[in-house]
């Protein structure tokens, strides 16, 4: 591992935090905490800690020592100066008299202690930063350094790695005892460079921000060049052919791992998936032992909040024989929740009670010949968990090749995953409706499907933007925010229609809700048009809307989690106009598509509805159009537009709101929607 240092850019760090009044030391341990955030083989969404101690002025007095402490959860590789909040030192060290300290009260004295009572939380790793003498302290969970430590004889392998440069802190969990000991072993056998926390991580020190951050590197490269001359390679089974790719199997992996709401029927606790099937990953799913590996445990203690103690290990998927992976699949998985279940009451009671259960899905997955899926209650969680993963297979397949992989015991994890500081960091959650959900819009460039994607992804679901017009997708998805996928999609060809649905999977792991909206107005009187005009608009308004359903059921059936049909149907499909059969009638076909959607899946939980527009201005209904009409029935446009029984104008957010209303009704199918303000004759009889 290369120093990440450069002198110009640490100079023109220091020369930016003058401007708003940093110190150099400060502006130095923003720059060293980010060279250290931004490498993954160091630390990873959130994990790791960097200090330094110097001094602040009160707001009515004198300066006083302070240690500037990352934040709990903060980012290592995006942070500023805010989030070091400033904590007054002398308090802090005094506590080392404590024999012990609870949580609560530590985290009461800490903020008591806030120079600025606003500031963000300290981490959790604070008083072991407090108790060291050092101006700065950088704290890293380094895989190679985990896969030297994380071995039944770590401390023999650390002397023979790191000397007498690093203590060694046998495992404690993180927080006051841990600090405690630290600092015992650090007076004791006074190392030069810093500590290994067993099993857990790496701690370097130093006069300045260069000197600790460039030991942490120096320290990591000797993990790494002694595993690379310690290195033998472990059995693997044969690599299987003919194995489904990882849009098969995703849907029923994302099925088998989801749970039934037991206060709601048809509701259910649903993840998003993200795949990774990389060389590494694919070559450790080989391992002849997977099963024990895949049993003994995360690699560095804060893991559990992410991925829990194990993965769910499913077998190979053999194409031809996908039925047998998904019975497969479900007996695992709740293999996997009953063994949660056991795990969480034998130690709930071990520490007395009180601790409420978390969800007791898995959060990785691994499918030997095809890769592992991270899990998650939305896309970005379930990156996280993946990120994590594939760190804990480059840790775990190190050790292994330089000894034998030992992580810390059930309950020391249990005591990481219950711990309140820990799951602080996870934030309040307040879940929105739609969380864990995949929505697909058709059409979602224009402006109802725009709207509709919005209002979906406002409530909490994944959201693909798919559209004919890519461009379109890929402007509106960019609106909605990094997770959102946009996808090309030509609903008036089948082969478009899979390639789209392929993707969501791929990006998602399957689809729940898909909103049918893509269409086209052509007119004419009926008896007088071009039978192509009219097969042309059934391709679009009747057949598209067929292939669009037809491809979600597919992915839902293989879910077996239920589903949810939305089509925009016109008013045109109850109530026609003059000249509008080509548009109307097709319309009015998808409507009795809808219906039939609702009949034949209702047993399987997919629900079918529509939502009968009128008027809405979009790509159907141009301003120009609306002059034109407006002018041809003598009114003004602005009556035109609100000519209704509300004489209220139906905007593209209405419409979105009645397809999200639809999503919501888990009793209701085979409903249509009038969202039209209000037009008698277009009342659905
Ligand atoms: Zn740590």
């Amino acid at each position: 591992m290369k120093s990440g240092w450069v002198e110009r850019d640490a100079e023109a760090m220091v020369a930016h935090g003058e401007k708003s009044g940093l110190t150099r030391d400060l502006a130095l341990r923003v720059y060293t905490t980010r060279l250290l955030g931004r490498d993954p083989k160091l630390v990873l969404h959130g994990g790791g800690n960097t200090s330094l101690k110097t001094t602040a002025r009160e707001r009515f007095g004198d300066e006083v020592e302070v240690l500037r402490v990352k934040a709990s959860g903060a980012d290592m590789a995006k942070l500023g100066a805010e989030a070091f909040p400033a904590v007054r030192l002398a308090p802090m060290r005094k506590l080392r008299a404590l024999d012990n300290i609870g949580d609560v009260e530590l985290v009461g004295i800490e903020r008591a202690n806030l120079i600025d009572p606003a500031a963000p939380n300290p981490s959790v790793e604070m008083m072991l930063h407090a108790f060291l003498p050092h101006k700065f302290v950088d704290h890293t969970h380094a895989t190679a350094v985990l896969s030297v430590i994380d071995q039944p004889d770590g401390e023999q392998k650390c002397a023979e790695v790191f000397g007498k440069r690093l203590g060694f802190v046998p495992y404690l969990m993180p927080g006051f005892g841990l600090a405690k000991k630290a600092i015992e072993v650090f007076e004791r056998d006074k190392p030069s460079d810093g500590l290994i926390l067993s099993k857990h991580g790496i701690v370097t020190f130093g006069a300045t921000a260069r000197e600790a951050y460039e030991r942490m590197i120096d320290m990591v490269t000797r993990a790494e060049e002694f595993i690379a001359r310690n290195r033998k390679s472990g059995a693997l089974a044969h690599a299987s052919r003919n194995l489904a790719g990882e849009a098969q199997v995703a849907p029923i992996i994302r099925g088998a791992c989801s749970e039934k709401n037991a206060a709601i029927e048809g509701a259910w606790r649903r993840l998003i998936l993200e795949f990774r099937g990389n060389e590494s990953v694919l070559n450790f799913l080989r391992a002849k032992d997977l099963n024990r590996l895949a049993q003994a445990g995360v690699i560095t203690p804060d893991h559990t909040i992410r991925t829990k103690n194990w993965p769910l290990v499913l077998p190979v998927p053999e194409n031809g024989a996908l039925d047998q992976f998904a019975r497969a699949a479900r007996e695992r998985a709740d293999e996997f929740v009953v063994r949660y279940h056991r795990y969480f009451e034998r130690n709930n009671k071990r520490v007395g009670g009180g601790k409420h259960e978390l969800d007791a899905l898995p959060r990785v997955a691994l499918v030997p010949g095809v890769g592992l899926f991270g899990l998650g209650r939305s896309k970005q969680e379930a990156q996280i968990a993946a990120d994590i993963a594939e760190a804990w297979i480059e840790g775990v397949s190190n050790a292994e090749a330089i000894g034998r992989f030992e992580s810390i015991s059930e309950a020391d994890m249990f005591d990481c995953e219950y711990w309140p500081l820990e799951q602080a960091k996870l934030g309040a959650r307040r879940e929105l409706p739609l969380a864990g959900q995949i929505a697909a819009v058709t059409g979602a460039g224009g402006a109802i499907g725009a709207a509709t994607a919005c209002a979906f992804a406002a409530a909490g679901a994944e959201v693909a933007l798919l559209d004919v017009d890519f461009a379109a997708a890929e402007r509106e998805a960019e609106r909605l925010g990094t997770t959102a996928l946009p996808a090309p999609c030509d609903v008036t060809d089948a082969s478009s229609v899979r390639t789209a649905f392929d993707k969501v999977v791929k990006a998602f792991g399957g689809v729940d809700i898909v909103v049918s909206n893509a269409g086209a107005a052509w007119q004419g009187r009926i008896g007088e048009v071009d039978e192509e005009v009219l097969r042309k608009s059934f391709e679009l308004n009747f057949y598209g809307h067929q292939r669009v359903a037809a491809a979600a059921v597919k992915i839902m059936l293989a879910q077996g989690t239920g589903g949810c049909l939305l089509f925009n149907v016109s008013k045109q499909a109850v109530n026609p106009g003059p000249n509008f059969g080509p548009y109307g009638i097709p319309k009015a076909a998808a409507l009795a598509l809808m219906r039939q959607y609702a009949l034949d899946y209702g047993a399987d939980g997919i629900r079918a509805n529509a939502v009968n527009a009128d008027r809405i201005r979009s790509g159907l209904l141009t301003p120009d159009m609306i002059a034109s009409r407006a002018k041809a029935r003598g009114v003004s446009e602005k009556d035109y537009m609100s000519g209704n029984l509300l004489n209220r104008e139906v905007t593209a957010e209405d419409v979105a709101q009645a397809f999200l209303h639809q999503a919501l009704e888990l009793k209701t199918t085979a409903d249509v929607t009038t969202v039209d303000g209000g037009n008698i004759a277009a009342a659905m009889r």
